[in-house]
């Protein structure tokens, strides 16, 4: 039975990703913070939280981590932990910075010291990249990074430390370079979520309006249990490299926004308001990306369009809801 270790068990990828491999018949230890309570609504929904061995340990101490390696040996460790939202980097940097980069180069450390023969995937991001001139769409592995939010930037360091490890000192790590992908169980605060969520409960008459900064942005949005299973893939190669992971395919928020409220017979014009306290100082206008390396060189298979994408969304989120009032979840 292979064994995984998971850090970040609690977020929407991590749960998704032990549900992944409890699936293909690994064991998962999956790591909570040291100092408090991840609430584990994800895992129970999924209905996983009694397979998976939790631990706690804090990722800023690289004594934990080699305690936790050296008695576990693991063959994988996936480190989804991170400060995950742009938005919130910017109000918190340095946070997002020194959590983002020094808990991943302390698991770099200590699989180099206790554990050399784990293969260790890193969660690098599309925002390393930043503002690329629209001429040059769509992004492809070998562009330059040129990150321009304080998240950004945390994700492209902890990138070159996993690309350094596997240089330098030949351990088996690779980065997926994943743009943003969705599913019923991201937090609320993040736009995709907000969207699906706010738009059913206007439907149901729970809400009244939609509030929303930019929606002229442009991106490249995916399905999340599609792009957990392209992080096993990375680790299953036998040479270790980085990939993009999207789906390819550029769509505006106004109409993401446009078509989910279509789908509810509801008329997005009437309910959704611009709200200028959600405007960033600096926001990437238009970015998506090129997945052919995945698809050619893991056998990663991804065909959902945005329309696609949107009634999986809403379905999703429908089933969520339902257990969620079934549930004791507050
Ligand atoms: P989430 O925000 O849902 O999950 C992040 C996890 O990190 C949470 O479980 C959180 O724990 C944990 N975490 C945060 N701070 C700490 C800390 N100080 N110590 C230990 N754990 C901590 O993110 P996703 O699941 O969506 O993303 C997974 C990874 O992929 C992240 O690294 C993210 O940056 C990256 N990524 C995500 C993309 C996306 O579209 N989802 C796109 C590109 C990259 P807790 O639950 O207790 O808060």
């Amino acid at each position: 039975m292979p064994l995984a270790v998971i850090s970040g068990i609690a977020g929407q990828d991590g749960a998704l990703l032990a549900a992944f491999l409890l699936n293909k018949s690994y064991k998962v230890i999956g790591l909570i913070p040291a100092d408090r309570d991840s609430d584990a609504f994800r895992l129970e929904y999924l209905k996983i939280k009694d397979s998976i061995d939790l631990r706690r340990v804090d990722l800023l101490n690289v004594t934990q981590i080699r305690n936790l390696l050296e008695e576990v040996t693991p063959d994988e460790f996936y480190n989804l932990a991170a400060l995950s939202s742009v938005g919130l980097s910017f109000k918190q940097p340095l946070l997002t910075f020194d959590f983002n980069t020094r808990s991943v180069i302390n698991i770099l450390e200590s699989i180099r010291q206790v554990s050399p023969n784990t293969k260790f995937y890193q969660a690098s991001s599309s925002e390393m990249f930043g503002n690329i001139g629209r001429l040059s769409l769509p992004i492809k592995e070998s562009f330059l990074f040129h990150p321009v939010s304080p998240y950004g930037i945390s994700k492209a360091s902890a990138h070159w430390l996993t690309v350094n490890y596997r240089e330098a000192y030949k351990l088996k790590a690779c980065c997926g370079i994943l743009f943003n992908h969705e599913s019923a169980l991201r937090p609320s605060t993040f736009v995709i979520k907000k969207i699906i969520h706010t738009a059913i409960n206007i439907k149901k008459g729970l809400a009244d309006s939609l509030s929303l900064g930019n929606v002229s942005i442009v991106r490249d949005w995916g399905y999340a249990p599609a792009y957990v299973e392209a992080m096993w893939l990375m680790l299953q190669q036998p040479v270790m490299d980085d990939y993009l992971i999207c789906s390819g395919n550029p769509v505006s928020l106004q109409y993401f926004i446009d078509q989910v409220f279509s789908h509810l017979d509801l008329d997005s014009a009437t309910y959704v308001k611009t709200d200028t306290s959600l405007l960033r100082s600096l926001d990437l206008e238009i970015t998506y990306g090129d997945n052919t390396k995945a698809k050619q060189n893991l056998g990663w298979q991804y065909d959902l369009t945005a329309d696609g994408l949107i009634k999986r969304l809403i379905a999703d989120e429908y089933d969520f809801l339902k257990w969620k009032s079934l549930s004791t979840h507050s």
